[in-house]
């Protein structure tokens, strides 16, 4: 993924995570660069990037999530199997980055569609009689097909 989130909340690309983070704990620990997920808010590590003791193959720099716990940075393994954005499905999410980059309307529509995702997922499977909201208020994983089939569209 190419968007990371601070403990605040607060959601940006990666390119500015030095900026944002002023290079403070717990993001930068250890020689690593850390922050959360903006879907499943699980711990993420930046890989690839300038100063950065993890390297990628192709240079390029991206984040992904931890295999394990980052010390004072929040670690949900079954959100973090559930989330949209997890090794298995990200190459739509990369997609979708990549456009938003030249396209500042689909970054709008993105960022619509990230920050009222729930509202947007209850209303949809009202709509068409499915449960995309389960009693858990966790976005179902019929749910989040769906919503990937209509990113590849
Ligand atoms: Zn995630």
């Amino acid at each position: 993924m190419e968007y990371v989130s601070l403990i605040s909340g607060e959601t940006f690309h990666i390119n500015e995570f030095e900026k944002k983070t002023n290079k403070q704990p717990p993001y930068y620990q250890t020689g690593g660069k850390y922050a959360l997920c903006p879907w499943c808010k699980s711990s993420v590590q930046i890989i690839g990037g300038l100063n950065n003791s993890t390297h990628s193959r192709t240079r390029k720099m991206y984040a992904a999530h931890t295999p394990n716990e980052i010390t004072k940075l929040n670690f949900d393994n079954e959100a973090k199997f559930e989330c949209v954005n997890y090794k298995g499905n990200d190459n739509n999410w990369q997609k979708i980055y990549t456009i938003s980059k030249t396209e500042q309307k689909n970054q709008e529509l993105v960022d619509f569609i990230e920050n009222n995702i729930d509202q947007i997922a209850k209303d949809v499977g009202n709509i068409l009689g499915f449960k995309f909201i389960l009693d858990s208020g966790k976005r179902s994983k019929v749910f989040d097909k769906v919503y990937e089939s209509f990113n590849d569209a």
